[in-house]
């Protein structure tokens, strides 16, 4: 058996390295390793969380056809990261004609060779975030101090975060430039306490020229490790060391961030990612388009660019998607081959546009109600139950959370809760509210 799934993964290997362009091949498939077979599960290690969530994002669909091809049934696919592999050789090779090695920052966290100033897009949604970015990395601990770079996922904060320490270590060999998570400074520290090494643990963040920390959200209700984050933060900046955080959101929205800390985040220089234009999308997926040595007609990037705005992550992951499942099938790239293989992206997209106000005048509108019983304090039947309904759709059709919700509706999250528990049961029997509900989620979508 153990060698079993090794010989499957083996096979569908060599059959996606028939269907796939070599550097494609290279790059994000011939570094995964089979790990092992549960069930109907197939399990893949990758070096980190960048190749998973690429590889998730991008190639989960290839990779379960090159399976089935070959066994002749179905297989689910899941990523792991086994942390004590190295990275990849290909990860140093991503960029080859940028002839610049993958920089190994004097301590050990790796940056990732294609997040460079170069590689970035500059275009009125992040030029004062890029500006501050360069002159941090020009005049370290001088220009900004800290630098915190916010804004919605996929919008390039650890993209620009790390061109910072690509920068720097370029400009200055012995600086010692460090990228970490939040999360695993968080581990990091966790483990210090369990070891016993926290004056190790101090010395190594207290030592840093440059630390970059990304994603600091994570410090949300999170206590003790705002503690020795503050610790950390005084010590560099005490030592004019350069610090520079991201975060999906502006610093006031942090839930439970200690004032002390938010105090010192407000110090250097905020800015806001924001969400590109469409010039910006299509320069970047030509960019990108170049960079991957790929080609597609312009009336593709066009489509892609047009529908596809809120994250660039999603815009890299479109143009190799379709590009990929094009040479997969031996086709060149064509519009059904784009709408077939994006329509998740898509659909999330869709979404992205639906707002609880949205949700509240359609549902008032379908029900005959006014806007303003939505978030009355009126309790009769006729009114309570659309209110439901839209709580119920706000749930399931955008992002924000139950206390939002709640919000929105003049109400604490309990009341939505109780609200989607039951609309979630009548739709079980009721043939007429599956109805209403299929209908308002059409109208919701257009
Ligand atoms: P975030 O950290 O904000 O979630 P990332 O920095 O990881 O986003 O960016 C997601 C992807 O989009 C990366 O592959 C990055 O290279 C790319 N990207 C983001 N912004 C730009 C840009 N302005 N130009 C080129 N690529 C970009
Ligand atoms: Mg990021």
């Amino acid at each position: 058996m153990e060698t079993n799934y090794a010989r499957i993964w083996s096979k569908a290997r060599a059959y996606l390295a028939e269907k796939l362009p070599k550097d494609i091949f290279d790059r994000w498939i011939a570094v995964i390793d089979a790990h092992a077979l549960e069930g109907d599960t197939l399990i893949l290690t990758v070096a980190n969380d960048f190749y998973q969530s690429w590889l998730e994002e991008n190639y989960l669909p290839l990779i379960r056809q090159a399976m089935a091809s070959v066994c002749s049934r179905e297989f689910n696919i899941v990523f792991r990261v086994d942390a004590g592999r190295t990275v990849p050789v290909a990860a140093a090779r991503m960029e080859a004609a940028e002839e610049r090695p993958a920089l190994k920052a004097k301590t050990d966290s790796v940056l990732n060779p294609k997040y460079t100033f170069e590689h970035f897009v500059v275009g009125p949604s992040n030029s004062f975030a890029h500006a501050a970015a360069l002159a941090v990395a020009q005049s370290p601990a001088i220009a900004y101090n800290p630098l915190f770079l916010y804004g919605g996922s996929g919008l390039g904060k650890t993209h620009l975060m790390q061109a910072i320490g690509q920068y720097v270590s370029h400009q200055h060999a012995r600086s010692r430039i460090f990228y970490t998570s939040c999360e695993a400074f968080f581990n990091d520290y966790v483990e210090s306490l369990q070891r016993k090494t926290t004056i190790q643990f101090r010395r190594k963040y207290r030592t840093i020229d440059v630390l970059l920390i990304d994603d600091v959200h994570f410090l949300a209700g999170k206590e003790s490790m705002q503690e020795e984050f503050f610790h950390t933060f005084n010590a560099l900046y005490e030592n004019r060391k350069q610090i520079v955080l991201t975060c999906d959101r502006p610093v006031n929205e942090i839930r439970g961030l200690e004032q002390r800390l938010m105090t010192r985040f407000q110090w250097g220089q905020m800015t806001q990612l924001e969400q590109p234009d469409m010039e910006t999308r299509m320069a970047i997926l030509c960019k990108k388009q170049e960079e991957m040595k790929l080609k597609l007609p312009n009336e593709l990037l066009l489509f892609i660019a047009e529908h596809i705005r809120s994250n660039i992550r999603s815009l890299e992951g479109a143009l190799i998607r379709v590009t990929s499942y094009a040479s997969l099938l031996g086709r060149t790239p064509s519009m059904d081959i784009v709408e077939n293989q994006l329509r998740d992206i898509l659909d999330q997209e869709k979404q992205r546009d639906i707002t609880m106000e949205s949700i509240q005048r359609i549902v008032a509108e379908q029900y005959d109600i006014r806007l303003g019983d939505m978030t009355s304090k009126q309790r009769p039947q006729a009114i309570a139950f659309p209110r439901q309904v839209a709580m119920y759709l706000c749930r399931d059709l955008t992002n924000h959370s139950l206390p939002a919700i709640g919000e929105a509706f003049g109400r604490n999250h309990a009341t939505v809760m109780h609200a989607c528990a039951l609309i979630n049961n009548r739709m079980k029997t009721d043939a007429e509210l599956r109805q209403t509900l299929a209908v308002l989620r059409q109208r919701l979508s257009r």
